[in-house]
């Protein structure tokens, strides 16, 4: 049987394109009831406005959220927690993501629970006939609730070409649980985990996404679109082609369809709404652009790498290209993931970043962390390249600044 897939353009109001789009592809009825606890799950994956296109509108939480509450369930959970790396130490929190994406004010105005799925308890769940993990540690909230709403926005990916509902569900592990996924390959560990907690029903949110190297302003794109279904292979298939991929190019859809004895394949799928071709945007690929971006660094990438040290990397070598000196990123080279060190000839200029990576730290200068810190990683450039890399931090904290006061309007819409 082929699935309903709703495509609705958001107009003034974001609200009333989320009810279209989940009246469109049947409503919650069929799956809320009285007796029904609900985990709703957006993708809050650092603190990032609503708008900024690196989370979840707030907007589309909230009407999911006020949908989900006029059918009258037992409980509502908006939970989320942020991505690997985040909740170990003071500096980083889920709750600041919730706080700054409008999360929380959300909550507050709905009188619904807010939780942090990275400190929450947790168990070990074997997983049935796995790809690569036998079992999986997963937040008990999410193994508590009868409904799953993944509501993400849509993104490109530097692993995984795209983000989407299955992906999403990567936040209902424990911090040291989203790391192993990448240890054991991440396309395989996304379809693992979602045969152990499926969402029962996706809306995603694009309207403004990044593509990618996830480069704000100019990775962030404008959609305007909301797509819902009850059945995440097929949303995320339409959400892939919609952003100008074959749905074949996604390995954990791939996997993940074969696991449920479907195909994640266009032709199964009926699409509602608006026209699918019509909408359809070109979106660019993460390392599609890092070469043309930072042609003067050779980056040495070990299948363990995961956007946690692409992250913060990203953004050292911004800051360095920004405010730094012009030589410093010529001739360098930076290792991360886990690159097998006797096939990486020594060069002058190296950084070897992160916790994955540690088998290589005598090819050059190590900073640790999982992920390092951005900061450490620019001195440690800096470091290598003869240049001043406090001068780095101190320009681009000024800068940082006058930009959360420019995107601040963001939350206030
Ligand atoms: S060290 Fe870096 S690449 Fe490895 S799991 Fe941690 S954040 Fe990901």
């Amino acid at each position: 049987m082929k699935n309903l897939v709703s495509l609705v353009r958001a107009g003034k109001s974001v609200e009333a394109a989320v009810r279209q789009a989940i009246d469109l592809a049947g409503g919650l009825k069929e799956i809320i009831s009285a007796d029904s606890r609900v985990l709703i799950k957006p993708n809050l994956c650092w603190p990032a406005p609503s708008g900024m296109g690196f989370t979840t509108d707030y907007r589309v939480t909230e009407a999911v959220a006020k949908i989900v509450l006029e059918l009258g369930p037992k409980s509502v959970i908006i939970g989320e927690g942020s991505s690997a790396g985040w909740d170990f130490d003071s500096s980083h929190s889920t709750e600041e993501a919730f706080r700054v994406s409008g999360t929380a004010e959300v909550a507050k105005r709905l009188d619904v629970e807010l939780r942090n799925l990275n400190r929450d308890a947790y168990e070990e769940v074997p997983v049935t006939d796995p790809y690569v993990m036998d079992t999986v540690r997963i937040a008990r909230t999410a193994l508590e609730s009868d409904v799953i709403i993944s509501v993400p926005v849509l993104k490109t990916h530097l692993r995984t070409l795209v983000t989407l509902s299955l992906k999403n569900m990567k936040g209902v592990m424990p911090g040291a649980e989203k790391r192993k996924t990448h240890q054991l390959g991440l396309d395989k560990a996304i379809a693992d985990l979602n045969s152990v907690v499926r969402p029962s029903y996706v809306v995603v949110d694009a309207l403004a996404g990044m593509q990618g190297l996830w480069e704000y302003p100019q990775d962030r794109f404008e959609l305007g679109l909301i797509i819902a279904g009850a059945d995440p292979v097929a949303v995320d298939t339409v959400g892939t082609y919609l952003a100008g991929f074959d749905p074949a190019q996604v390995m954990h859809l791939q996997y993940f369809a074969a696991r449920e004895g479907k195909q994640a394949d266009l032709s199964q799928v009926v699409v509602v709404g608006e026209p699918l071709e019509a909408n359809r945007q070109r979106l660019r690929a993460g390392f599609d652009l890092f070469q043309s971006r930072y042609p003067e660094v050779s980056i040495i990438v070990g299948e363990s790498v995961c956007t946690g040290c692409m992250g913060e990397l990203l953004g050292a070598l911004a800051a360095i290209k920004k405010f730094g000196d012009d030589q410093a990123l010529i001739n360098l080279t930076v290792i991360l993931g886990s690159p097998n060190p006797d096939e990486i000839a020594a060069r002058a200029k190296t950084v070897v970043l992160g916790k994955c990576a540690q088998n290589a730290a005598h090819l050059g200068k190590y900073v640790k962390g999982c992920p390092p810190l951005s900061d450490d990683m620019i001195r440690a450039i800096c470091q290598v390249s003869g240049s001043d890399g406090e001068l780095v931090i101190t320009s681009r904290n000024e800068d940082r600044q006058r930009r959360w006061e420019e995107t601040k309007s963001l939350l206030e819409r």
